[in-house]
């Protein structure tokens, strides 16, 4: 047999390692081996070489890592064998072997683990007494020994004292064929893993972490194996849904999951909502951008977003909800995931609030703070573009009279009245406001001094010839038109003074001001 120069390195390890073909001959043999067997030349096949074997490792119990890796098209395979040498004292080999991708050759590095210390330095009770600190299911095996703590036990319902491995001690739960090539497949990739799904006889769902470990740098033949049950998780999220008060969506485009809060939201059935497209329930006028994020959210995109929309709900009514939501990973692929809060009550106290703020209650004109604000604004854009803007100021006459004589809610009514006679008769552009208790503001943009005369003029013949419940009414006015420079106060002054006049001259009469 020709000796390849090439293998010599493998003379300085201090392991048996030996080049196999897939007959189990010997092509090369170390001098640990050399040393060990005595001759380099018989022709012997590797399980007569290392175990005094008449014929393979498989025959005698043991894994043949070769007919493992030719079996699974594995590029390696870590195995440990347990033989009883010629003393009947029994005898661990950790078997490395790696399938060389040139030749068809294998390489077998078998390590005594009878010389690593380190085996017989962390004890089972040491690993037992570390993982049962750890708050989730976790195993650790051993060439020696497998380990579970007690979550693990309780998961799997372990009674037994002790189990000769993994596979074992899984194997009632699992499908016997699935769960050896899970676990073999791991074991030979000597690499972490996470996130792996296997599912049970039953059907549930358990999500498995893989480490192997180094210690020391020297021995890899620890496994920890970390499980969390998917289902469990599950059913926790579940109890939590459904009893929660804020209606809870899973969606994959369609409704996967939806709780009872989010039926009575929306009035329709928990089977009207499953597979029904979640925009099915958005107003349309918040379709587009609800359309936009649960697609983002179905590729992927966990960006947490909060916002309300309009629903409409079985029954044609519209509500305000408040959406939060996100997106998860549920049964292969991304789902949006949220909560709904009705809004729709706080949302109509909003709008009051608002129309409050706004617009006086009794005549639903402008309130005064809206008239100044919209004046600052017509007098800015009257400066900046050079174009007339007046105001008229209007205000009941002997109204003091007319409460005292008809009474309170007859001098609301005539209010009212009056505000309904000048809204329509102003512009669209115009704006019109209730300035005091009877007194009014119109604000008249694009309009010289002469055409709110006119106006004021109109109003005031208008209210003269309203009769209120057999009462004829009048109103004076006082107009202006802004000049150039002068403040909104000045303005108002200006205004004020006209009305003034008016009354003075004998009331239900308009007064320009100079
Ligand atoms: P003049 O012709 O000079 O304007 O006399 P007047 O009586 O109209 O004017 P005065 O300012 O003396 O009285 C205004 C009255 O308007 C006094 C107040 O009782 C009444 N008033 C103010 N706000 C309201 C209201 O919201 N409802 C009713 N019914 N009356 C109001
Ligand atoms: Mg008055
Ligand atoms: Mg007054």
């Amino acid at each position: 047999m020709k000796i390849d120069l090439d293998f010599f390195f493998l003379d300085q390890i201090d392991d048996y390692v030996m080049l196999i073909d897939e007959n189990f001959d010997i092509f090369f043999k170390n001098s640990k081996i050399i040393t060990a067997s005595g001759d380099i030349f018989d022709k012997k096949k590797c399980y007569q070489t290392i175990y005094d074997f008449s014929s393979n490792c498989s025959k005698h119990g043991l894994e043949c890592p070769i007919e493992i890796i030719k079996k699974n098209s594995l590029t390696k395979y870590h195995t440990v064998h347990k033989v009883k040498d010629e003393n009947n004292i029994e005898r661990k080999f950790l078997v490395a072997t790696y399938k060389l991708s040139k030749e068809d050759l294998f390489l077998e590095m078998f390590i005594n683990l009878d010389d690593m210390k380190i085996v017989n330095k962390v004890s089972k009770e040491t690993i037992e007494g570390l993982i049962d600190k750890i708050p989730k299911p976790v195993a650790v095996e051993t060439p020696d020994f497998i380990v579970f703590n007690k979550k693990f036990k309780d998961l799997f319902q372990l009674n037994k004292d002790s189990y000769s491995s993994f596979f074992t001690a899984l194997k009632p739960v699992f499908d016997s064929q699935v769960l050896y090539d899970f676990i073999y497949s791991l074991k030979s990739c000597n690499e972490p893993k996470f996130d792996l799904e296997l599912k049970d006889n039953k059907g549930q769902l358990f999500s498995f972490s893989f480490v192997p470990l180094k210690i020391d740098n020297i021995f890899k033949d620890f496994y920890l194996w970390i499980i969390e049950t998917i289902h469990q998780d599950e059913d926790l999220f579940r109890t939590l849904a459904e009893t929660s008060a804020a209606g809870i969506f899973l969606h994959q485009g369609k409704f996967i999951y939806v709780n009872p809060a989010l039926c009575e939201i929306t009035e329709y059935k928990r089977e009207e909502l499953i597979n029904m497209n979640p925009l099915n329930l958005v107003h349309p006028d918040f379709k587009n951008k609800v359309k936009e994020l649960m697609l983002r959210r179905l590729k992927g995109d966990k960006t947490k977003h909060v916002y309300e929309v309009k629903i409409i709900t079985k029954s044609g009514q519209e509500k305000w909800v408040q959406v939060a939501s996100s997106a998860v990973f549920y049964k292969d692929a991304f789902a949006g995931i949220g909560t709904v809060i009705d809004i729709t009550d706080r949302k109509e106290y909003e709008e009051k609030l608002k129309k409050l703020a706004t617009y006086d209650s009794l005549t639903n004109l402008y309130n005064r703070y809206m008239i100044e604000e919209f004046l600052e604004k017509e007098i800015e854009k009257s400066k900046r573009h050079n174009v007339p803007l007046s105001i008229i100021m209007c205000d009941i006459d002997d109204f003091k009279k007319i409460n005292d004589t008809y009474g309170h809610i007859f001098g609301d009514k005539v209010l009212k009245k009056i505000s309904s006679v000048l809204k329509a008769n102003i512009r669209k552009s115009d704006a019109i406001g209730r300035w005091g208790g009877e007194e009014f503001i119109i604000i008249a943009p694009y309009t010289n001094v002469y055409g709110a005369q006119k106006l004021a003029e109109k109003i005031r013949n208008l209210v003269e010839n309203t009769k209120i419940d057999d009462v004829y009414i009048t109103i004076s006015c006082g107009v202006a038109e802004y000049k150039y420079s002068e403040t909104k106060k000045e303005f108002f002054k200006r205004v004020d003074e006209a009305l003034y006049l008016a009354k003075k001259k004998g009331k239900n009469t308009v007064e320009v001001a100079l």
